[in-house]
């Protein structure tokens, strides 16, 4: 069997190009959508995402503010920049870019966010919501990989859903999310009993650990579309050739940089047990943001009516 790769980079320029009308639409009518991005300490890849954030919302006409602070800054400077930006007409949706400096309470600085601004859907009336099944954010890995299941053509109702992973940012409103779309729900995580035994019961298997290439042959159910949200770093060549023996791009790839990226599934083992699969790179990460635009205009639109 030959397993379909499902390219989360076409869909998400799909999504982007239907915000692209809405955004045009909201300025035609007085004003673009605004993005505030805080960013706290000088972590790198953190300052990269930031970029890429802003650099998306451009190109859809999303304007954005940028605050940043160095990494001394104490919870009640966070809070302050955060109430200032709730305050503020201008601002639409705000995104506190995490992880946050140790001495900064993550816990409360998401809570102070306005409900109503929270693009990333973490503060807890978002979370109440999905709960609940009522509208509201919803964070943006999940809902991208909803989309792209819907966008697919991919039966989620009625399927047996396993997600392996349960934090709050990915697997918890993961499953939360499958089982508002009537799949049959089960949260594996670190101390799960028999997780390839596990997860051979699911049709649609969701991988969001951080563990490179810990879901294997034994995991995957024949035929099962299976959904890698896992993005690691491999920089060890071994690694590297236990994985990619035998694909030649992905070798010259790491010759030529030091490294590469994988999932949390096993790249050769996916494509000959599945029937659909989400490739890494290029599968769900650029959803992630796709779906972050699509909260900001969602907000914009909400505060204007
Ligand atoms: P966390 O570290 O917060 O959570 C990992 C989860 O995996 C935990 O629930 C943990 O269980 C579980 N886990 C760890 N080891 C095992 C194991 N051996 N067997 C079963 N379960 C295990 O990670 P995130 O949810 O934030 O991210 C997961 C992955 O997704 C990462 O690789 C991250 O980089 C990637 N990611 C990708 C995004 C994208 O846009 N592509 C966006 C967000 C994340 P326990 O709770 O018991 O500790």
């Amino acid at each position: 069997m030959s397993a379909r790769k499902i390219d989360g980079a076409a869909i998400a320029a799909e999504i982007r190009g239907e915000l692209k009308d809405r955004v045009a639409a909201l300025a035609a009518a007085g004003r673009a959508p605004c993005l505030a991005v805080v960013l706290v300490g000088d972590n790198p890849a953190s300052a990269l995402y930031v970029r890429s954030k802003v650099r998306a919302g451009a190109e859809l006409g999303i304007r954005s503010i940028e605050v940043i602070r160095p990494v001394a800054a104490t919870t009640e400077d966070v809070l302050e920049i955060v109430c200032g930006l709730n305050a503020d007409p201008a601002v639409d949706g705000i995104l506190v870019q995490l992880p946050l400096p140790p001495q900064v309470d993550a816990q409360r600085v998401l809570v102070a966010v306005d409900p109503g601004k929270d693009v990333d859907g973490f503060h807890p009336i978002n979370v109440g919501n999905l709960v609940a099944g009522r509208p509201g954010f919803l964070p943006c890995t999940p809902a991208g990989i909803m989309a792209m299941l819907q966008r697919s053509g991919i039966p989620v109702a009625g399927q047996n859903a396993v997600v392996v992973g349960r934090s709050d940012i990915v697997g918890k409103p993961m499953a939360l999310l499958l089982l508002r779309h009537d799949a049959t729900v089960t949260i594996a995580h670190s101390r799960t009993r028999d997780l390839a035994a596990v997860c051979r019961r699911a049709d649609l298997l969701v991988a969001a650990v951080g563990r490179p290439g810990l879901l294997g042959r034994e995991h995957i159910k024949p035929g099962a579309v299976v959904v890698d949200v896992g993005s690691n770093k491999l920089t060890e060549r071994a690694e590297v050739e236990r994985f990619f023996a035998a694909d030649p791009r992905r070798l010259a790839e790491f010759e030529r940089r030091g490294s590469t990226w994988i999932g949390d599934v096993d790249p050769v083992a996916v494509r000959e047990l599945a029937s659909a699969f989400t490739p890494v790179p290029g599968g769900v990460g650029p959803l992630t943001i796709a779906m972050l635009m699509a909260n900001t205009v969602a907000a914009a639109e909400l505060r204007r009516r």
